[in-house]
């Protein structure tokens, strides 16, 4: 069933098939979310490779995640090309300096510190500085800050102040250049390393090692990014140093997107690839096939509101639905936090019973601390959840024992099939075929013993796989952190969910203080908490349905208000229900297409007559509506735009219709 070139060719639009036919050379995909863009670098490769263009091993695609990358391993295997590396920078760093340290360091790597806080500490304690833990963690925020967009220490006091950098509270940019350079001794005579390191180490070993860049430049020859718009000045350094003096890259891309700003990624290498590569192929791609119009609408307009805003001023993308009308987008005000995450475990559960799949569910949120009252809530809603995304799955005791227990067995595999051996073995462990009517501990390890099975079942189908493989996989996807596809909700941070997609989606705690975050102060940091509000609509396929609760707790003053990054869109707590509906339904208009610019110009008369003419709280309903979003309506009558915004019949007829 493996597709052909022409059938990966016909399952692309024209601007995706543009990309996968420019097999060879640079190209850069700029285009919103949902469009495809990752879908058409998957099949450029697999084109590429299936057309004989370049060997599946040459590839090197790198991903954002180590989830999304084994996802797109997985997405080619399925297209019938095995064997491409897929990995994240880090992940693909760690390799080739793990390959290469032997010989150009000698002895073994060094070992990589995960946090950097406590070596920050040591640092600061060993300069007789006193710290607490808060300054502690914006220090090493700041080292790692500098670190990313290659600052030396002994630039560090420098760059600061020409970019009027703050700093933590009480700590000079001198001080902070003393305790990052003895940091850095620090990580040396412990001989340890930190995150960036393996990447300005692996660059710099090709840069000053003729021989090892030779070695890696003639296994890979084709880069592919993804998320390019998140690609920070020490990525962009290796990526140069993999390419040496060729361009063979692609890279996808969305500004809209941008959501690592804080740790030093920066779309300018996207916007600027064609000045980069000046023979590129740009390709912007702006069909979504992913969301419906409801909520593709809400996307353009939450990016259109803070065009003039963001100090970038990059002009968003708009995005057209493919999909369809959907049901509108709901808006939900709960009283506190609990009630919040009760209402959110109660509605996915009404999803369930009407037949979603829990694995077609998210509820995302800004704050990981935001997870622990949805946990309790869908545990008592009787809801399994899978925690971003299962990353910790292979962490869970119970899989570590089961995946040794599979491993132990690998040789059983001859009279029966592998998923009857599986399941078999995974018995002994306390899998049945039917699923234990209890909840919490007992159901959670049946789920992830489930999900084992099931893809056992898969492999065997998709592959053919034997119980080899089938181990095989295991390891790969344990060490990838790629857990299987475990039949719950899931909970991530809106940080986590890129990239992803789901039927329905939840977005929590839509208010001022946590999205925007408190802590976003300045100009920039507000665009970046647009633009990760605009990630999280765009996760959703079909039902988004946004909530925000008014206080911390049950009994608390109601004090937080919705995000004003709705305003105009979500209704003030007290307007009147009308108004509410009626503005509910507006803001689900926008669908992209170009409205006719005499209808446009009719409609601003029309609204500045009824400005003038309808009395001040009926305006403030009406003039909230911006124009924008009916400019981006798809062209109607003005009959049509009028039932929307409930207008009565003596209106019109007055306006000339
Ligand atoms: P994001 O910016 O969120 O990463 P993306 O641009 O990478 O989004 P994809 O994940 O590649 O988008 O695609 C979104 C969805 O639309 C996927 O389910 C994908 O399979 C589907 N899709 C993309 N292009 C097409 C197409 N030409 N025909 C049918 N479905 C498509
Ligand atoms: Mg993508």
């Amino acid at each position: 069933k493996v597709p052909g070139a022409d059938q990966l060719i016909d399952a692309l639009d024209p601007e995706q098939r543009e990309v996968a036919l420019a097999v060879t050379g640079p190209v850069c995909v700029l285009a919103g979310a949902g469009t495809g863009k990752t879908r058409a670098i998957t099949h450029r490769i697999a084109y590429g490779v299936r057309t004989g263009r370049y060997a599946p091993t040459s590839v090197l695609a790198v991903t954002f995640t180590a989830r999304a990358a084994s996802e797109m391993r997985s997405r080619l295997r399925d297209l019938g090309v095995p064997g491409v590396q897929a990995r994240t920078f880090h992940s693909a760093a760690m390799r080739q300096l793990g390959h290469f340290w032997p010989k150009v360091i000698g002895g073994r790597p060094w070992q990589v510190v995960e946090h950097k806080a406590q070596l920050v500490a040591a640092a600061a304690r060993s300069l007789a500085m006193s710290v607490d833990r808060i300054a502690v963690r914006d220090l090493a925020s700041q080292i790692e800050w500098a670190k990313v967009t290659l600052v030396r220490p002994d630039d560090f006091a420098a760059v600061v102040e020409r970019q009027s950098r703050e700093m933590p509270a009480g700590f000079s940019e001198q001080t902070v250049a003393r305790l990052y350079s003895r940091y850095e001794e620090l990580k040396t005579e412990r001989a340890v390393m930190d995150f960036e390191d393996v990447l300005a180490l692996t660059a710099q070993m090709i840069a000053d090692h003729p021989d090892v860049a030779k070695t890696i430049r003639s296994q890979y020859k084709h880069f592919v990014v993804d998320e390019f718009q998140d690609v920070s000045p020490i990525q962009h350094t290796l990526l140069r140093q993999w390419l040496g003096n060729r361009q063979e890259l692609c890279v996808v891309g969305d500004p809209s997107q941008t959501i690592y700003s804080f740790a030093g990624a920066t779309p300018s290498y996207l916007m600027e690839f064609k000045r980069e590569y000046p023979g590129a192929t740009v390709v912007s791609l702006v069909r979504d096939y992913r969301s419906t119009t409801a909520i593709v609408g809400l996307a353009n307009s939450v990016l259109e509101r803070g065009r003039k805003l963001d100090p970038a001023r990059v002009k968003p993308l708009k995005l057209i639905s493919q999909v369809g009308r959907g049901p509108a987008v709901s808006f939900t005000t709960y009283d506190h936090d609990e009630a919040e995450a009760a209402g959110v475990a109660a509605r996915a559960r009404a999803l369930i019973s009407a037949g979603e799949r829990p694995a077609d569910i998210a509820v995302l949120y800004r704050t990981n601390a935001q997870a622990e009252a949805l946990e309790q809530a869908f545990q008592e809603a009787g809801v399994g959840v899978v925690i971003r995304g299962g990353e910790r799955f292979f962490q869970r005791k119970d899989v570590r024992d089961a995946t040794m227990l599979l491993r132990a067995n690998v040789h059983h595999a001859p009279d029966r099939s592998m998923p009857e051996v599986v399941r078999d073995i995974l018995g002994d462990v306390g899998w049945s075929a039917q699923a234990p009517t209890a909840q919490g501990a007992a159901r959670e390890r049946w789920d992830a013993m489930q999900a084992l099975v099931e893809l056992a079942d898969a492999l065997a189908e998709t592959r053919g796989a034997d119980m080899g493989a089938y181990v095989q996989e295991l390891q790969e996807r344990a060490a990838n952190q790629h857990a299987p596809t475990v039949d719950g909700v899931t909970l991530a941070s809106l940080h986590a969910a890129k990239g992803l997609e789901w039927e329905s989606v939840f977005l929590i705690g839509v208010s001022e203080g946590l999205i925007p975050i408190s802590l976003a102060e300045t100009d920039e940091a507000i665009a970046e908490e647009r633009r990760l509000l605009y990630v999280g609509i765009t996760r959703a396929k079909r039902n988004l349905e946004l909530s925000y609760a008014k206080s911390r707790r049950a009994g608390g003053r109601g004090t937080r208000k919705s995000s004003r990054f709705l305003d105009g869109i979500w209704p003030a707590p007290d307007v009147s229900p009308l108004a509410k509906e009626r503005r509910a339904r507006t803001s689900a208009l926008a669908t992209g297409e170009d409205v006719d610019p005499q209808l446009f110009e009719r409609l601003r008369q029309w609204r500045a007559d009824l400005a003038k003419e309808m009395s001040k709280p009926a305006f403030v309903i009406l003039g909230n509506i911006s124009l924008v979003e009916i400019a981006q309506a798809r062209p109607t009558t003005m009959a049509e735009l009028a039932r929307i915004r409930g207008i009565g019949p003596t209106k019109l007829e007055q306006f000339g219709e």
